[in-house]
């Protein structure tokens, strides 16, 4: 081992450690659901993203077996040589139709698909606006692009229409941004970054990872739930969160678009291709996510009633519909407290505090799934009861 690189590390790490912590990541067992075992305890799971409870669903799971003994495990090479089988084009299909566009092209996840598309897209003439609260990869998606890049305030019609019209001489304008901001749980204003796109010639690029099989009457996503369908240009999104979890991501959009990403999007081209067991557990979870929207009633109703029970005890909950519901417990150590005191009471959700959201917005991430029943939103709602005697104390 290089001595510089071990030292250097090691310095960094207890700098790191004395600034913030060192993350330690739980270690869950037995298998993904709305209640979870971790280190021998019993909890009812508000972290994850299976909005719809798709990821513990029988058919899913039997699908996705069958297709194991059928099939076999891995394809051991990438799509452009031997690893493209049947099943993935009958999931891009599948995922097209789900959210109105003419072709989807598969990726191992929506980050693969977010770090592909703009560099496969755009060229130096080019200038990416990006929301400021954009996910990760989109914005490592972006550097790894030639284009311009400028970041807009988030969610600011008005500085982002300045900048459009600054940037009249670009080949493209292109206006990117999260269907759904995961740490929020707000919506993006998609009526006028359409009406912007419209009147400035510019590209829209959805990331609707958190509102696929989510957000509209049929689940296309956000733009469905703004009566907007087929105004959205490029949408990425993940097979990851309500689509069953397992993995992969996908871009969708006009046959031009989807054809230009087969062709030279690095992460489509130069990866291994998607087992076919998660390929045929995603078709399955797209199926029943498109015939059962009473699965989205049902994770309406939840979030709503979850919403309104801890708005009732008092604690600050940003306003929204998404089943991402943000509980602020604003400065100090105070989200994780209460985090910590929710987990004694068998309940999992996390305290979120900088450098993931800005200091004094610290706040506990509730996420809610279609598969929570009464009993576990009341187990919930009675955590964040007793927790208030944790805020008292503090
Ligand atoms: C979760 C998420 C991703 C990453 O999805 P994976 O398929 O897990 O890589 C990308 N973008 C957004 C907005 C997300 O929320």
């Amino acid at each position: 081992m290089n001595a510089a690189l071990l030292q250097r590390l090691r310095t960094e790490l207890d700098d790191r450690r004395a600034r913030t912590g060192l993350r330690r990541d739980l270690v869950v067992s037995g298998p993904q659901g709305p209640v979870l075992g971790v280190d021998g305890e019993t909890l009812v799971n508000f972290a994850a993203n299976d909005y719809l409870g798709l990821a513990a669903d029988p058919e899913v799971l039997d699908a996705a077996q069958q297709a194991l003994r059928e099939l076999g495990l891995g394809v051991t090479a990438g799509r452009v040589l031997c690893g493209t089988r049947e099943v993935h084009g009958r999931l891009e299909a599948a995922i097209a139709e789900l959210v109105g566009a003419e072709d989807a092209a598969l990726h191992g996840s929506c980050f693969d698909a977010n770090l592909g598309v703009f560099d496969a897209l755009l060229g130096p003439d080019d200038v990416v606006f990006s929301d400021a609260l954009n996910h990760a990869s989109l914005i490592d998606g972006i550097r790894l692009a030639p284009a311009r890049r400028r970041v807009f305030p988030h969610a600011d019609l008005d500085e982002l229409e300045r900048g459009l019209a600054g940037a009249a001489d670009a080949r493209h304008r292109v206006v990117v941004t999260d269907g759904v901001f995961s740490m929020d749980g707000d919506i993006a204003p998609l009526p006028g970054l359409c009406e912007l796109a419209r009147r400035y010639d510019a590209v829209l690029v959805v990331d609707d990872s958190h509102a696929t099989g989510v957000l509209g009457a049929t689940g296309a996503g956000t733009a469905e739930h703004f009566g907007l369908a087929g105004r959205v240009d490029v949408l990425t999104g993940t097979l990851g969160k309500a689509l069953g979890g397992g993995a992969g991501g996908f871009v969708a959009g006009s046959r031009a678009v989807v054809s230009t990403v087969r062709q030279v999007s690095r992460p489509y081209v130069f990866t291994n291709a998607m087992a076919p067991a998660l390929a045929v557990a995603a078709l399955t979870a797209i199926g029943i996510a498109r015939r059962r929207p009473d699965l989205r009633e049902r994770l309406a109703a939840n979030t709503a009633w979850l919403r309104g029970a801890l708005r009732d005890l008092g604690y600050e909950v940003l306003p929204g519909e998404h089943p991402i519901i943000p509980v602020m417990l604003r400065g100090g150590s105070l989200a994780r407290d209460v985090s910590a005191a929710l987990r004694r009471d068998g309940v999992l959700a996390f305290a979120l505090a900088h450098p993931v959201v800005p200091a004094g917005a610290e706040r506990i991430r509730v996420q809610v799934s279609a598969a929570h029943t009464p009993a576990q939103l009341e187990l919930a709602a009675a955590a964040f009861a007793r927790a208030r005697a944790v805020l008292a104390a503090a």
